[in-house]
């Protein structure tokens, strides 16, 4: 038995990968270590909330942006219900409370009312950021055309070429003289980075005009919606997605990947099996790929991404109020709480890395869109701020514990003396920190966007998708374009559409891969309430006798909609 592809892991690069190439006939395989799809694009329910893990602004939404043609190309625009946020973010800081609106002019307006002294530099700043985006789309692929075009490049690229020079903290100096306005209009830098002077002007304009064209946005139902769309369009293309499957062996020979050989995640007592294949797609993070890889890949690939480094992650308080938050003082979508006493950006990182009770952070209200999260009269919100592995490490489980609740009980405080009233609207609070991410999506020290946008390592520096070995590629958050959500779909594709046209195919074979202890769904009754009664085919020789439970897993990615993943039947 040999497939096409398999692609391991089901972050939103491989499933983007998997539908992709499923669609264009290919016979894939997914294999996802966890029980539902989408890896930082997931929820999960607690109570009446549907807890959102990892979105909060969703860039790239417009009319001939990349994502809604992806989506469009997969059969799912329908099935994803994009809501426009009001407005960018609102900051509270020691100045007077601004707000990021939408629209380059938009921008350039609330800017200059503010700081008119830079009214020509913030024009400057829109027209780059702008063009970054534009010329981005436009820039070959193929890195042989790119070499050609080389001395071309300020010509016809001018704005890449300008951002390729600077940090986002660089080319602010350069251009705004009022440190007030590069803190209001940087409020949101935890979006990409915790250091201005760090951050790659590319990627920051690549994502910053994704936002600003057509506005932020959030997805109705959360970001499992989502994950389970791209789940079904390669389902229904002929895709095998296997939940509860962890990949820990890429088989090589004559320096070819030639199958995978995988374990279930949840029951390691299985017997590892392995499964032929003509390429991978590793979505997995690059940092984990030497683990499973023979020498000398194993150690080339070390060798390659040793001076990598990686981005930040999030401390998260999940939250879910018993009212709408808006009577408390909330007034947007994305609330930035801005710590006392930031004078100029060159305070910024330090802020970020410093005390947890002084740490600037956003306070999220999805109340203000119909985010389809909460059920009515009641609302969902998230704590966000920046964090790092290093700052949980060496702790045992209480103290861990203990440390989490004292961090959470800080921002708590915070958020009630900023808004009144709010803790006492409390029903749920659970939290979140890099340990936790890095926990549910394996990813290194929690990183949520792949390595760091730094200058260094993102636009034409960033990792590429196929390095290696010739049939195996990278396609993920860690390499180009880069972290997040619009960044991390477009990776999948181009990984895909590259496949498609290399010499990485042979003979198909039909047979696919069955589990034998895969039991039939029968039956699937809903009940009054919220509960769903499924019935299922007995396993052969599956005798209950009291005591014994059964552990199912649920195939179909849809159905983990319940968040029901397991059940002790007795
Ligand atoms: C809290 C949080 C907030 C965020 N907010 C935003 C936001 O507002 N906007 C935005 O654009 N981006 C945001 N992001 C970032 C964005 O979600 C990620 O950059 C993006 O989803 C990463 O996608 P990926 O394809 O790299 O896969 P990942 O999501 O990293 O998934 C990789 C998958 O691989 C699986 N895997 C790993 N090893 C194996 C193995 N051996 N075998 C099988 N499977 C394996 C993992 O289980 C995981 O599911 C946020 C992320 C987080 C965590």
């Amino acid at each position: 038995m040999k497939y096409d592809t398999i692609i391991i892991g089901g972050g939103l690069a491989g499933l983007t990968a998997g539908a992709t190439l499923s669609k264009s006939g290919k016979k894939v395989l997914l294999l996802e270590r966890h029980h539902k799809p989408g890896g930082c694009a997931t929820t999960f329910k607690r109570g009446d909330f549907i807890v959102e893990v990892g979105l909060h602004e969703f860039s790239g939404i417009m009319e001939n942006g990349t994502v809604p043609l992806i989506l469009d190309i997969l059969g799912i625009s329908e099935e994803v219900d994009f809501q426009q946020i009001p407005e960018f973010y609102g900051i509270y800081s020691d100045r007077s409370q601004f707000v990021v609106p939408h629209g380059y002019d938009n921008l350039i307006k609330a800017l200059s009312d503010k700081y008119p002294e830079d009214a020509k530099a913030f024009r400057r700043f829109a027209k780059l950021v702008d063009g970054i985006r534009k010329e981005g789309v436009r820039l070959p692929a193929s890195p042989l055309k790119l070499k050609l075009i080389y001395p071309l490049m300020p010509l016809m690229f001018p704005s890449l070429v300008e951002a390729s020079k600077h940090t986002l903290g660089s080319w602010l100096d350069k251009h705004i003289t009022n440190e007030n306005a590069k803190l209001d209009l940087l409020g949101h830098i935890s979006w990409w980075s915790d250091d201005p002077y760090k951050l790659s002007m590319f990627y920051f304009g690549l994502v910053f005009s994704g936002y600003m064209e057509n506005g932020a946005h959030f997805i109705k139902g959360g970001s499992q919606t989502l994950s389970d769309a791209l789940a079904g369009s390669m389902e229904k293309h002929g895709g095998t997605i296997l939940l509860g499957k962890q990949a820990e062996k890429i088989i090589t020979r004559n320096g070819k990947v030639t199958g995978v050989t995988l374990r279930d995640s949840f029951n390691k007592s299985l017997d590892p099996v392995t499964i032929s294949c003509d390429n991978i797609v590793a979505n997995l993070a690059p940092p984990l790929v030497p683990a499973l890889l023979d020498e000398p890949h194993a150690n080339a690939l070390k060798q390659k991404i040793s001076s990598y480094t990686r981005s930040i992650s999030f401390f998260c308080i999940y939250l879910g109020f018993n009212t709408d938050v808006t009577k408390y003082g909330v007034k947007y979508y994305s609330n930035v709480i801005e710590a006392e006493g930031l004078k100029s950006l060159k305070d910024v990182y330090p802020n970020l890395k410093g005390d947890w009770s002084k740490r600037s952070f956003v306070l999220i209200d999805y109340g203000k869109v119909d985010a389809g999260l909460a059920p009515a009269g009641k609302s969902e919100g998230v704590v966000l701020a920046v964090d790092y592995i290093e700052d949980w490490e060496n702790l045992n489980e209480e103290e861990y514990k203990a440390k989490k609740e004292e961090v959470a009980q800080m921002f708590l405080e915070r958020i009630e003396k900023q808004f009144p009233g709010i803790r006492d609207a409390i029903e749920y609070y659970e939290v979140g920190t890099s340990k936790t991410i890095q926990k549910y999506t394996s990813n290194p020290g929690g990183s949520v966007f792949g390595y760091a946008p730094t200058k260094e390592q993102s636009g034409l520096n960033r990792l590429r998708d196929n390095f290696l070995i010739p049939n195996l590629y990278f396609a993920s958050a860690w390499t180009f374009p880069g972290g997040g959500f619009e960044a991390s779909i477009i990776a999948g594709f181009m990984v895909a559409s590259k496949m498609n046209t290399d010499k990485i195919w042979s003979e198909r074979d039909a047979e696919e891969y069955r589990d034998a202890r895969i039991v039939k769904l029968t039956g699937r009754k809903e009940n009054a309430g919220s509960s769903i009664e499924l019935s299922f085919e007995k396993p052969k020789g599956f005798k209950h006798e009291k005591g014994q439970h059964a552990i199912l897993t649920l195939m179909n990615p849809k159905v983990t909609k319940l968040d029901l993943p397991y059940r002790r039947l007795s």
